[in-house]
């Protein structure tokens, strides 16, 4: 049994734009710390908020374990992309799939702490990686629309698996 709260492929919640956050509230800042938690539980190095069905624009990571390197941002927005490169990436929600997508190298990332702090973060290598790998959670992307057409074919059988995970939690859901 799945005991993780992190939505799966293809659950439709991942698929939606999230909205801003207006107001950066204790409420907010409660839940974004439950995140970093349900991250550790996973071991994942970044989750964004739709990727729990909470449908706003904030995410958080840790790419070293380190406490003091948690970061967490809040109606972010990329503000300069430098550079190509390519790393295999995974997803909590997509478990079991992992696939090498090109991303920019070096970016810029504006948005607000937990604090309500406005920041500006420069970010390469795998940070840079999380950081965009979680801002497209907001706009309801996943990795795998962005890996070479070939490829995708070959992880087909696995995603087909996921359908069909999905689709039986849906039943035994709707059976109680
Ligand atoms: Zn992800």
């Amino acid at each position: 049994m799945d005991k993780s709260e992190v939505l799966k492929f293809p659950d439709p919640r991942l698929r939606r734009i999230a909205e801003k956050v207006s107001e950066v509230t204790p409420e907010i800042r409660a839940r974004a710390e439950h995140m970093f938690e349900i991250m550790k539980d996973d071991k994942g190095i970044g989750l964004a908020a739709p990727q729990i069905g909470w449908n706003v624009r904030l995410f958080v990571m840790n790419v070293t374990g380190e406490a003091e390197d948690n970061l967490a941002l809040i109606n972010p927005v990329i503000a300069n992309k430098d550079g190509r490169c390519t790393m295999e990436e995974g997803c909590l929600s997509l478990p079991g799939i992992y696939a090498k997508v090109v991303r920019p190298e070096k970016i810029v990332i504006e948005g607000t702490t937990l604090d309500g702090e406005e920041v500006a973060v420069e970010a390469e290598g795998l940070n840079a990686r999380c950081i965009l790998h979680e801002y497209d959670h907001l706009d309801g992307i996943l990795f795998i629309d962005k890996v070479a057409p070939a490829k995708k074919r070959t992880l087909k059988k696995k995603l087909k698996k996921l359908e069909e995970i999905y689709k039986e939690q849906k039943r035994s859901v709707a059976a109680k």
